[in-house]
């Protein structure tokens, strides 16, 4: 049996998560939940999956928790500690065997290298701490030999496509490098999010609404919107560079609008392979906390005879273009992907809370690159200060 610590449960990944433990209880047990503010569905976990610890983001929220654990009359009593401190206790119990990241933003970046260093395997959701701190993360799970497992469908998809190959995912339980001419071309697909057509005039008047009505995938509000933007694909890119060990310029992203390739991978002898499924986010899930095993689960099976055909197209990056900012945040290395993404999230709470128009989210990333002096190889520090400058130069601009 498993046991887990689940950073972010209240959230899209972590009820997947919940449901696919579910359906397991015997091969899972559930050490601890950490959420920010939802008290009345982390409550709800509580009493059914009895963690011995659970974390909120603030004393207020953990009073209020404390409460009404109390008032649901739930005999399985936790322990409820708060913020950051609680972050990392949760993480790093001796009794814990893996940790699935799914907090959204660069919060889960100490709670992730924690994990790391306590020698926990990671199943990684979290994508925004790759993406600013990739080479501490990587080289620390090198050292640990800790398994970095992806949850992110496209990542996940990439990881399976990897099985079997001599130089695999993981060699003694260490990730490894794919940098040896075996893989050829990562194809991340994407589904090109809501606006794949859209033209820079009609994304002038984008609602918050619109933004959120993703056409495949039910996510979170700030991935979402991320893919609205195409920042997530941008960010994707740079999470496959270090989870496969692969330059960018190797990572090609393909428009595919139904989401039923989840991603391929091209060898050196010109094989490609792919990995396909219906949109359920809890296939990776499950996948990452049961590697190498696969089980049951009842997601849909794809119908080729009705899906008939795959289509594909070029991203529209004129218009929405996250990629080549996050490319190029990536090409000039450093703490410029903590820039890009730290003013990415900045920008996107600014455009959920309702306060600046859509492109003003691109604005606001080219807006801290530009100003930005990067440090190369940054420490955890330089990268947490880093983020703040970011939020500084922004409330200021
Ligand atoms: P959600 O917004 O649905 O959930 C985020 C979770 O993090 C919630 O449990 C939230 O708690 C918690 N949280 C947020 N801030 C804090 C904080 N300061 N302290 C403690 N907990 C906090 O996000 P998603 O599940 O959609 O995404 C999570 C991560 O997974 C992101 O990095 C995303 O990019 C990645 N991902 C998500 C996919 C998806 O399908 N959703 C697919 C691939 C990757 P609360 O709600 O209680 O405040």
């Amino acid at each position: 049996m498993k046991s887990i610590t689940i950073l972010g449960s209240t959230g899209s990944i972590g009820t997947q998560t919940l449901d696919v433990i579910r359906h397991y209880p015997e091969d899972f047990s559930v050490y601890a939940l950490v959420a920010g503010t939802n008290t009345e569905l982390l409550a709800e976990q509580i009493g059914e999956f009895s963690p011995k610890l659970v974390v909120m983001k603030d004393e207020e929220h953990a009073d209020k928790l404390g409460m009404l654990i109390e008032k649901l009359g739930i005999s399985d009593k936790p322990e409820i500690i708060y913020g950051m401190d609680g972050y990392l206790s949760a993480v790093t119990a001796t009794e814990i065997d893996i940790v699935v990241a799914a907090m959204v933003g660069m919060i889960g970046l100490r709670p992730v290298l924690a994990a790391i260093d306590g020698g926990k395997d990671i199943a990684l959701a979290n994508k925004e701490t790759l993406v600013c701190a990739g080479h501490l993360i990587m080289k620390k799970a090198r050292e640990r030999k800790v398994r970095i497992l992806p949850v992110d469908s496209e990542h996940s998809a990439i990881f399976q496509c990897l099985q079997g190959l001599k130089n695999g995912p993981f060699e003694d339980g260490v990730p490894v490098s794919h940098d040896d001419n075996q893989v050829e071309t990562i194809f991340l697909t994407a589904s090109g999010g809501p606006f794949r057509k859209s033209t820079r005039e009609e994304l002038k008047s984008v609602t918050v609404e619109q933004a959120l009505a993703h056409p495949n995938w039910s996510m979170g509000a700030k991935i979402t919107t991320d893919s609205a933007t195409m920042i997530n694909k941008g960010l994707e890119i740079i999470e496959a560079k270090w989870l496969f060990d692969v330059p960018v310029e190797n990572v090609h992203v393909l428009v595919q609008p139904k989401s039923i390739i989840h991603s391929m991978v091209g060898f050196s002898d010109g094989a490609v392979l792919a990995q396909l499924g219906s949109p359920d986010m809890r296939v990776p899930i499950q996948y990452a906390l049961m590697y190498p095993e696969r089980r049951y689960l009842d997601d849909e099976r794809l119908d080729f005879e009705a899906l008939a055909t795959i289509e594909f197209e070029k991203p529209n990056t004129d218009v929405l273009r996250g990629i080549p900012l996050a490319t190029e945040s990536a090409r000039i290395g450093g703490t410029m992907t903590t820039v890009m993404n730290a003013a990415n999230e900045y920008a996107v709470a600014k455009f959920l809370d309702k306060k600046i128009p859509f492109l003003e989210i691109y604005e606001m990333i080219e807006y801290a690159m530009e100003r930005h002096t990067v440090i190369a190889e940054p420490s955890l520090e330089q990268i947490l200060d880093a983020e703040r400058w970011v939020y500084r130069t922004l409330d200021e601009k």
